[in-house]
């Protein structure tokens, strides 16, 4: 895919629609659950009502999906609501089910896109169709993966197609459910301008809390659009029930997002520094969680010097780091004059944790 441009034709739609939002439950779970939650976005900003249809779950003996019979209800949505609709496919049967029922937009999960099988499978039985299709990112941080997704769907002449950014899995326990990573999304929008972005805050955070602080990072980075999980009950889902909100808190949430526009002049000069400053507060967040991980090593070390007896201060080690770091330095444009400075100041602070453990 060497020009993403042609990609973009399906978005005068959403141009017209910004931030694009598609929202609805985790998982179609009865036809009461599912119509009751679309009529409540009737009247909204929702484009796109989603329903999982068939759920992959992590393990076996959770909610699998109702199937075949929920698309049913998804085509009631469509006919009461005027609302179009969209669910997960995961293999060709989904396809010619999604497409029998009149689907607009299907969407490839997380746990799919890992596989190159599943993915050519999928692209094969939606040749000849103009479905809008969206590739969520591969659960493990993989950029290549994930782009070989959309390739094979371009290669299969789908035209609509998007990426969604769901968040990766780390092994490590953080904040988010998948954490967000975002200078992945970020580098394949400045090599991919053109190809729609949507965010799922949703399966980012695990936690209804906290997703409108990431949609207003996704806006401000300038993403497209939002898919968001709502539910009519959420502490009662069958699936995800901490991640969903309520329609009405939905609704809420979109009136109080800050949306950038590119109107004129001005606001673009705006959008791009916001875009710019937003990039900046997530790095220096994530130095600030990095020199806590050289922290918690150096109460490590302090241990070990305790257990043996050992002074604190080693200056030939001190001495190696410097000097590699000044040359690591240089390749980076960074002047001698600066990691001196920083590089005294996390020795320093370095030394006071191991003091700290020292003196225990
Ligand atoms: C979902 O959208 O409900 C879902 C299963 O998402 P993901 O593939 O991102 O885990
Ligand atoms: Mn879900």
């Amino acid at each position: 895919m060497k020009n993403s441009k042609e990609l973009r034709t399906w978005l005068d739609d959403l141009y017209i629609n910004h931030p694009l939002v598609i929202a609805g439950p985790c998982s179609a779970e009865t036809e009461e659950q599912v119509l009751k939650t679309a009529h409540k976005l009737k009247d909204s900003d929702v484009n796109y009502f989603r329903a999982g249809i068939w759920k992959p779950r992590t393990r076996p003996g959770n909610f699998e999906g109702v199937g075949a019979l929920g698309l049913k209800w998804l085509q009631k949505v469509k006919a009461e609501t005027g609302m179009k609709t969209a669910v997960e496919v995961a293999n060709a049967g989904h396809v010619k089910l999604a497409i029998e029922h009149d689907i607009d937009l299907l969407w490839i999960g997380a746990r799919s896109t890992v596989s190159p099988f599943i993915v050519q499978e999928i692209a094969d039985a939606l040749e000849g169709t103009d479905k809008i299709v969206l590739v969520k990112n591969p659960v493990n941080q993989d950029l290549a993966l994930w782009l070989g997704g959309v390739e094979r769907l371009h290669s299969s002449n789908i035209k609509k197609l998007g990426v969604i950014h769901r968040g990766f899995s780390s092994y490590q326990k953080t904040r988010y459910r998948n954490n967000p990573e975002w200078q992945i999304p970020i580098e394949l929008q400045n090599r991919f301008p053109d190809l729609p972005l949507i965010c799922d805050p949703s399966h980012i955070t695990g936690k209804r809390e906290m997703i409108f602080e990431v949609s207003q990072t996704a806006l401000d980075l300038n993403f497209n659009g939002l898919m968001i999980e709502t539910h009519i009950d959420p502490d009662n889902a069958w699936s995800d029930a901490a991640q969903q909100v309520t329609p009405d808190t939905l609704i809420q949430m979109m009136k109080k997002l800050k949306i950038r526009k590119e109107t004129d002049t001005e606001a673009e000069y705006r959008n791009a520094l916001n875009t710019l400053r937003t990039q900046i507060d997530i790095i220096d967040h994530q130095l600030i969680e990095i020199f806590g991980k050289r922290m918690e090593i150096a109460d490590g070390i302090g241990e070990l010097k305790k257990e043996k007896n050992v002074a604190i201060l080693q200056s030939k080690r001190w001495n190696e780091i410097l000097g590699k770091m000044i040359l690591k330095g240089e390749e980076n444009q960074l002047s001698e004059e600066f990691i001196l400075k920083v590089f005294k100041a996390i020795h320093q602070e370095s030394i006071n944790h191991q003091e700290k453990v020292m003196n225990r």
